[in-house]
């Protein structure tokens, strides 16, 4: 029992100045990109790869326990046996689309900028030597991408019976999420972020360059034909033309290779889809981003776990 109860904090940690300094610096280097500046952008990330930003999220993140003030609080919520928790131990794709929508590229507790993974792992293909990404060792990851890394945190731990739907998750950043842990709002003296709403930002996580992922260098299976686009477009059966106008996708950053359309990560994954009775593409330009339009069946994404709302076409010209 702790004798004396420190006032809920907002955060586990203060955000630093330089951490807006290298949204910043992340910024001019997308917008390098965007203009053919390569040498400029991947400056301009090897700059943001800043030192006091790695001290700053260093160790707090990986070490959780440290964060946690109270340790048994009279009242507070315990742990659950597992059969007893929610079966959806991560939440949903649609359950996260609509996390994103309400409290935007910015953690709720600490407020600072987010970047999806998405976006760091095109990012990181583009620019290996300046945007370092290990997965297995943190001490290998450039410190801005880790330090704004967005997550999805359950305000109530899962372990603790809270649950993966959108009243309970959260945007967060990297620290907030893995600094919480499994433990509660009370062991770690926070404020619920839920009580006060989600504030506005013009960040928008870099998603500009999701249209500039790289092609795969090797396609997960050899095409049959290196068929023309326009050729399998012609060849399409009727039904196609008599698709209901909210069946028009828009998937940016996606490209056509022979009789494949690939996209760039999509919640995570890369992913590729089959062009011709099921599906077609023509590659577009959506709002001065790059990818391809797609008319088939709603249903070819959600077999593969993906809310087609969160990918209609927002222009319809058929
Ligand atoms: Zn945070």
């Amino acid at each position: 029992m702790t004798s004396a109860v420190l006032p809920p904090r907002l955060f586990i940690k203060e955000p630093i100045p330089a951490i807006f300094e290298v949204c910043s610096l992340l910024s001019a280097a997308a917008d390098s990109h965007l203009n053919g500046e390569h040498e400029v952008a991947e400056a301009l990330f090897c700059q943001a790869d800043m030192r006091e930003i790695w001290n700053w999220i260093n160790p707090d993140w990986e070490k959780p326990h440290l964060n946690v003030r109270n340790h048994q609080l009279e009242g507070d919520t315990l742990e659950i046996p597992k059969t007893m928790r929610d079966p959806v131990r991560h939440p949903p794709l649609h359950v996260k689309a609509a996390v994103l929508a309400r409290d935007g590229y910015r953690c709720r507790y600490c407020g600072i900028p987010v970047i999806h993974a998405d976006i760091r792992k095109i990012a990181h293909a583009l620019y290996p030597d300046a945007i370092p990404w290990q997965a297995s060792d943190p001490s290998k990851q450039h410190a801005a991408f880790q330090c704004l890394w967005l997550q999805y945190d359950h305000v109530v731990p899962h372990s603790h019976g809270g649950s993966s739907a959108e009243e309970n998750i959260v945007i967060s950043c990297a620290l907030c999420n893995f600094g919480k842990d499994r433990y509660t709002l009370r062991q770690l003296g926070l404020c619920d972020p839920r009580l006060r709403p989600p504030t506005p930002v013009l960040w928008n996580g870099l998603e500009c360059l999701r249209a500039c992922a790289l092609p795969r260098s090797r396609p997960p299976k050899a095409p049959a034909a290196n068929r023309d686009v326009r050729e399998v477009l012609e060849a399409a059966p009727s039904k196609i033309g008599g698709l209901a106008y909210s069946n028009a996708f828009f998937l940016p950053g996606s490209w056509i290779q022979g009789e494949y359309l690939y996209t760039a990560p999509i919640a995570g994954k890369e992913r590729w889809f089959k062009i011709g009775q099921e599906l077609i593409a023509e590659p577009v330009t959506r709002n001065g981003i790059t990818g391809c339009r797609l008319l088939c069946d709603p249903g070819l994404f959600r077999r593969r776990g993906l809310s087609p709302e969160a990918l209609l076409d927002p222009e319809h010209s058929d």
